[in-house]
């Protein structure tokens, strides 16, 4: 197994709760790696402000415009590449509205990465509050996705509160709701209502959720294994909100016996070293 030597927190600030030094302290603690960074957004580090402008048009092309519609990217308009250059300077907070095709995402920030950045022992990990999707062959729709493995791994802080689906009841409440439920207040009420039962955004819970994220990030990238079936493992791969608050706060054990083992061997081999 590959020691890592390196990990990269991006944060580009878009979530008021996230609080990317505690991440990095937690990974430094239970891996053992020397060199956990908190770094700014990545399009920034990686990118001369002559650079962006082009960057922002790439972004443009990966807007999902159609959830059952294969990955195609659009010609975009004008006004769409002008958002995007603004999103990258971080002048513009963005929308949630917005879905973006998650691996095609990934591909542009990978290809931004210097080549020497680019190795097994090194781990990017970049939170954005973009909404990001992967397609389904098998239902041949889009899917909301809270976290992309791979080089970098991307945690959407929208994901993570919108990607795994709320319990059944408050859909039930808001469809019964009607037009009503689109009222601010409805949806304050609402929120009230289920409190607890999922994150939101801003939540204070969502470093403490996070954590599971960034280490599903690492494990995958020495291990090549994507999530663990169990269910109370922070790696578990979370479809519900009920199933994600477990996996990410009902520990201890915040790992199953084979990732809690699998993560004191790199601690460990790491302090052998
Ligand atoms: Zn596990």
């Amino acid at each position: 197994m590959e020691a890592i030597d390196e990990v990269h927190l991006h944060d580009e600030g878009t979530a008021s709760t996230l609080d990317t030094g505690t991440l990095a302290e937690y990974l430094r603690v239970r891996t053992g790696c020397p060199s956990v960074v908190t770094r700014g957004p990545f399009a920034i580090e990686h990118c001369s402000a002559e650079q962006l402008p082009a960057l922002g048009e790439r972004i443009a092309h990966l807007k999902v415009r159609d959830l059952d519609a294969p990955p195609t990217e659009h010609e975009p308009a004008y006004a769409e590449m002008e958002f995007e250059r603004r999103r990258l300077a971080n002048k513009d907070r963005g929308a949630f509205g917005v879905l973006y095709d998650g691996f095609g995402f990934q591909r542009v920030l990978r290809s931004l990465l210097p080549a020497a950045d680019v190795r097994l022992n090194r781990v990017h990990v970049v939170f954005t509050n973009r909404t990001i999707g992967t397609w389904d062959e098998n239902d041949r729709r889009y899917h909301l996705r809270a976290i992309i493995l791979g080089m970098p791994a991307i945690v959407s802080t929208t994901g993570l509160v919108e990607a795994p689906a709320k319990p059944r009841d408050f859909y039930l409440a808001r469809q019964q709701l009607g037009m009503a439920a689109r009222s601010e207040l409805t949806q304050a009420l609402l929120k009230e209502r289920f409190k607890g039962q999922f994150l939101d955004h801003d939540d204070e819970r969502l470093t403490e959720v996070a954590k599971g994220y960034a280490m599903q990030a690492v494990v995958f990238q020495v291990t090549g294994e994507a999530f663990c079936e169990d269910p109370d493992c922070r790696l578990f791969n979370a479809h519900w909100q009920a199933e994600l608050l477990r996996a990410q706060l009902g520990g201890p054990p915040e790992y199953c016996a084979r990732h809690e083992e699998l993560v004191a061997t790199m601690r460990h081999q790491r302090r052998g070293a």
